[in-house]
């Protein structure tokens, strides 16, 4: 029989490294509530339809990379609907926001979702076919303030102040204005325009490209097109005077809070609904694939989705490379032991029975240690002293032993594996002495 195994592009997450998911999903709910933001919980299907409109059909989202599948009707009542698993989760957000006119409240929507994306690209280092984003959206009517350029520069600031409190350093933060929906179209134009006597020199994807969605020429990572892409007009230049002081005042509210940042004129992102601010965090350890989080302004997207006005910013970030990154950085320290999958985090005690009689005396301290907050693995009566030792070893920094003595006396025996200390510790103090 052949063994099956997890498709291509996706992966089981075990512990001990789900305890490091868990902790920075625990660490970014914590700093999106401080900045007052509510979870969402869309669905990981939508109709397809959402992304073609939303996403763009010439992105390479949706034009590769999107699950799609045409799906059966059950009943002579239901018709048939192409379906598709979500690629992203801004449009579902917004879909969402439209749906339960949530524009209405007059207030601005501050959303934020944990959850997983797919996208069928070529899996490697850093992309998945099943991914994890964490990311979060600002979006209203103009009337609550929501195409400020302090909504831009406070997003920005949350992420840096996520990123920090999550102990990631050394990231950058890159970022651009695209143009609004009415200066982008003559800066496409001189791009169409600049590109028609290059292109044939330019590889096979960027001359579709060309073609196609000529923005997406800049964010090409094709080295051979350099040199050409260096002399492609830049939008800057074709910014509208709205647009321009928008930018700028995103740069000056990001320099008075001290978050530092870099202007890269060629950044457009991968999905169409971008209009002014764009950025990316993005951090060295991650070789090819660098970027961290990405986002940027939609001012267009309600609208192009049949909704009311409501301009809007966010971002996702990439939790399997954040999760990278942070490995990465703890493997350097050197300071965690070789994880091996399947083997959890040390425990602070392993109790161990000495005797099968005292297993439910045992099973009673594990519950008062652990209520008392602690981390504690329970061995078993069967198991001989040397046994207990040893798996105590494997699993965790003391063992206790609680023999009929210790059961009478309500002094235990502790053993430090660290120090090789052994100490006599009276119950009431057990769970103090575990913590340190
Ligand atoms: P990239 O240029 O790396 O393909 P992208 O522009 O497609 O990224 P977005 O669609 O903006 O990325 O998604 C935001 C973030 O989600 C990325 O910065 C990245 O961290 C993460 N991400 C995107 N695609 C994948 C993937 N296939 N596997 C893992 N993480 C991903
Ligand atoms: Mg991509």
């Amino acid at each position: 029989m052949t063994l099956l195994k997890a498709v291509r592009g996706t992966r089981d997450l075990l512990p001990p490294e789900t305890e490091l998911w868990n902790r920075v999903e625990a660490t970014a709910r914590r700093v999106f509530a401080r900045y007052n933001f509510g979870e969402i919980r869309t669905p990981l299907f939508e109709d397809t339809q959402l992304f073609a409109r939303g996403v763009g059909e010439e992105t390479d989202i949706v034009s590769k990379e999107m699950y799609t599948w045409e799906d059966r009707a059950r009943a002579q009542s239901e018709k048939a609907q192409s379906l598709t698993l979500r690629p992203e989760n801004t449009a579902g957000v917004v879909r969402a926001y439209i749906e339960h006119k949530l524009g209405e409240t007059g207030l601005l929507q501050k959303l934020y979702y944990i959850g997983p994306q797919f996208r069928r690209e070529r899996p490697q280092k850093g992309r998945y076919r099943q991914f994890w984003q964490i990311g979060a959206e600002v979006i209203g009517p103009p009337s609550a303030g929501s195409e400020s350029p302090l909504r831009d520069a406070e997003v920005l600031e949350m992420l840096a102040s996520l990123l920090d409190e999550l102990g990631i350093t050394g990231w950058s933060l890159v970022l651009n204005s695209v143009g609004s929906s009415s200066d982008r179209p003559r800066y496409i134009a001189a791009l169409r325009e600049a590109l028609a006597p290059v292109k044939d020199q330019m590889s096979a994807d960027n001359q579709r490209r060309a073609e196609t969605n000529p923005l997406r020429v800049l964010d090409s990572k094709d080295p051979g097109d350099e040199a050409i892409i260096e002399t492609l007009p830049k939008i800057a230049d074709y910014l509208d005077d709205a647009s321009k002081a928008h930018f700028a005042a995103v740069l000056a509210a990001l320099d008075a809070c001290g978050v530092p940042y870099t202007v890269n004129p060629r950044l457009v992102r991968g999905l169409d609904y971008y209009t002014r601010t764009t950025f990316e965090f993005t951090h060295g350890e991650l070789g090819a694939q660098n970027a961290l989080l990405g986002g940027g302004r939609y001012d267009g997207l309600s609208e192009m989705l049949g909704g009311p006005k409501a301009p809007g910013i966010g971002f996702a970030m990439g939790l399997d490379r954040l999760i990278l990154t942070l490995q990465e950085a703890e493997r350097k320290a050197a300071a965690a032991q070789a994880a091996v999958a399947g083997v959890p985090l040390l425990a602070d005690g392993f109790i161990a029975p000495l005797g099968e009689g005292l297993n439910t005396a045992a099973l009673e301290m594990a519950k008062e240690l652990r209520r008392a907050g602690l981390r504690i693995e329970l061995g078993d009566g069967a198991f001989r002293l040397k046994k207990s030792f040893e798996i105590g070893n494997k699993l965790a920094r003391a063992i206790v032993l609680l023999g009929e003595d210790e059961q009478r006396s309500g002094i235990l025996t502790v053993k430090n594996f660290a120090t090789g200390e052994q100490t006599k510790i009276p119950r009431g103090d057990l769970a103090q002495a575990l913590k340190t």
